[in-house]
């Protein structure tokens, strides 16, 4: 389980820091850290929190946040995490449909006020009967009323447990629709966890630079227990994605590996004052949640001294990592695919029609299977038998081609690819292609309704200089005799930013629906 794994760091190494909030300046060695965390789950016990019981997270990234998520694995109760970008009626749907008993959340973040959010949806949640707000008098009283639990008391209470049982329900992205809550057990994160932290090498000597949100699977699975599990330490940047205040972490905390979806490290190289900072002492890092452009990968090696950068494709259903690029991975495949199988996974591309399996080459539906499929959508059995067959394969909804070496590349999602006209249009590839345009920054391409041929291709740019125009001419003109005519756009649309996930992803439905808006 996730207690005995995080009580066998803090005996093998007790002085070894195991997390730094950088904004505060709080520092935990492993030693302390446990300590902690076993207060705070005996807090938890003397609060009448029980295994199987639902305890919901809903913060920013801080150091509760961590403690809170290994408290709750210590004495089996099942963390829900909540997109701290929720707003009070997206909050009150994922208490009731996991049915949250005891709610810490921290005071509220940029603006928002979340504990006049919790108060306001507390009368709709029959279930939640206890919250708790971290920094205030509440955290404390429940953080001082482990005195009345023993050390006893929490064993008995983690010795009932098994690998199997549930430890956490993660809500997906949102980036295709409705969040979906995935219910993970102890078996599919921790070894997950440690398989991703294995393959980028980590030991007690690394430091992880983690500005993803640990309310997603990137900061709580592949960040948290892939370094916890190596005696790694977790630096925490700041309470949401800054790129400087990211960057001042690596340089101060000279951390060795830094994670983000590739739009971070974009922004990242972007700063004004880039070449100011001090990167030295980074030697890997996770690049994950969507495809990384050529450009932007060759500079986070060259410029971001991140020469054994790891690209990792996962699903939140899946714990979350299946494919990942293994430290001695040369350029072309660091770039050009998402990775090979990480050991105890399988994998295969089917037509997404038949279900028939493809030979090696063909890109179809990616399938994946091992200790890492989730136990199941959260009470929604339905949605979980559409995506999970009888052969306990995970069906991703996205399209692959597995290589003859095999690295898989993710073509795209199928939700996101294009007919136009009878012909398939993957928008990764216009986009990869319209990336090496001098005046755009970033770029997302989706479909569009049209008349005659079902669907026409927009191209959504952000431009390096906002203050620059491009046109659509200048890009059909770009695009002519370099890109089959098909593929090339024929509706343009200038954006200062794109419409995000919290997990830092695109939404395309968003950019397909305000367009039709227009
Ligand atoms: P929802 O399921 O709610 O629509 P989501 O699928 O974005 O949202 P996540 O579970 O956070 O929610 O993300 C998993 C998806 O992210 C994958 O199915 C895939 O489409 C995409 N993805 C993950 N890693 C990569 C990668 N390395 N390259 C390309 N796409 C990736
Ligand atoms: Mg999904």
């Amino acid at each position: 389980t996730i207690g005995r794994n995080l009580q066998r760091a803090v005996d093998t190494w007790p002085d070894r820091e195991a997390l730094v909030d950088v904004p505060s300046g709080r520092r935990w060695t492993y030693a302390q850290f446990g300590a902690d965390v076993d207060e705070l789950a005996r807090g938890l016990l003397a609060h009448g929190v029980t295994q199987g019981d639902r305890v919901g997270i809903w913060a920013v990234n801080c150091p509760e946040w961590v403690l809170v998520q290994y408290a709750t694995a210590r004495i089996g109760a099942v963390m829900v995490n909540i997109n701290p970008a929720y707003r009070a009626h997206e909050l009150a749907y994922v208490l009731r449909q996991s049915g949250v008993c005891v709610l810490i959340a921290s005071t509220g973040h940029k603006g928002t006020d979340y504990r006049e959010q919790v108060r306001q949806v507390a009368p709709d949640c029959p279930e939640l009967r206890e919250r708790v707000f971290i920094g205030e008098q509440s955290w404390d009283a429940l953080v001082a009323s482990a005195a009345g639990v023993t050390e006893e008391q929490l064993a008995s209470a983690e010795a009932a447990l098994s690998c199997d049982d549930a430890v956490n329900i993660q809500y997906t992205s949102g980036t295709t629709g409705f969040p979906k809550g995935a219910t993970l057990s102890h078996h599919n994160i921790l070894n997950n966890g440690y398989w991703v932290g294995e393959t980028v090498g980590y030991t007690e000597q690394d430091r992880v630079c983690l500005p993803v949100p640990f309310y997603h699977c990137f900061g709580m699975v592949m960040g948290n227990l892939g370094a916890t599990s190596h005696g790694a330490c977790v630096v925490i940047p700041a309470p949401s994605f800054e790129p400087a205040a990211t960057l001042r972490a690596v340089q101060q905390e000279r951390c060795t590996s830094l994670y983000g979806v590739p739009t971070m490290f974009i922004a990242e190289l972007n700063l004004p004052d880039f070449a100011s900072y001090d990167l030295s002492s980074l030697r890997t890092g996770i690049m994950a949640g969507s495809p990384c452009p050529v450009e932007v990968m060759k500079r986070v090696v060259a410029e971001m001294h991140m020469a054994e950068v790891s690209i990792c494709y996962g699903m939140t259903e899946t714990s979350p990592v299946s494919l990942q690029t293994r430290r001695d991975d040369d350029l072309e495949r660091r770039t050009g695919t998402v990775g090979r199988v990480l050991p105890h996974i399988e994998v295969k591309v089917v037509d997404p029609v038949t279900g028939v399996t493809l030979p090696r080459g063909e890109p179809g539906e990616l399938c994946t299977r091992g200790y890492s499929v989730m136990l199941g959508y959260w009470a929604e059995p339905e949605k979980t038998a559409e995506v999970i067959d009888a052969g306990r394969w995970m069906h991703t909804g996205d399209l692959a081609v597995l290589r003859e070496d095999g690295y898989a590349q993710i073509v795209g999602r199928i939700k996101d690819m294009i007919i136009r006209g009878g012909e398939n249009i993957y928008p990764r590839e216009v986009e990869e292609f319209l990336y090496t345009h001098p005046k755009i920054a970033d770029v997302q391409v989706v479909g569009v309704p049209h008349e005659t041929y079902g669907e026409e291709v927009l191209a959504c740019v952000i431009l390096r200089d906002p203050a620059d125009t491009l046109t659509l001419d200048e890009v059909r003109a770009y695009c002519r005799d370099r890109l089959a005519h098909y593929k090339v756009p024929s509706r343009l649309r200038i954006l200062e930013s794109f419409p995000m996930t919290v997990s830092g992803k695109v939404r395309k439905v968003e950019l397909r629906e305000g367009y039709g808006e227009l």
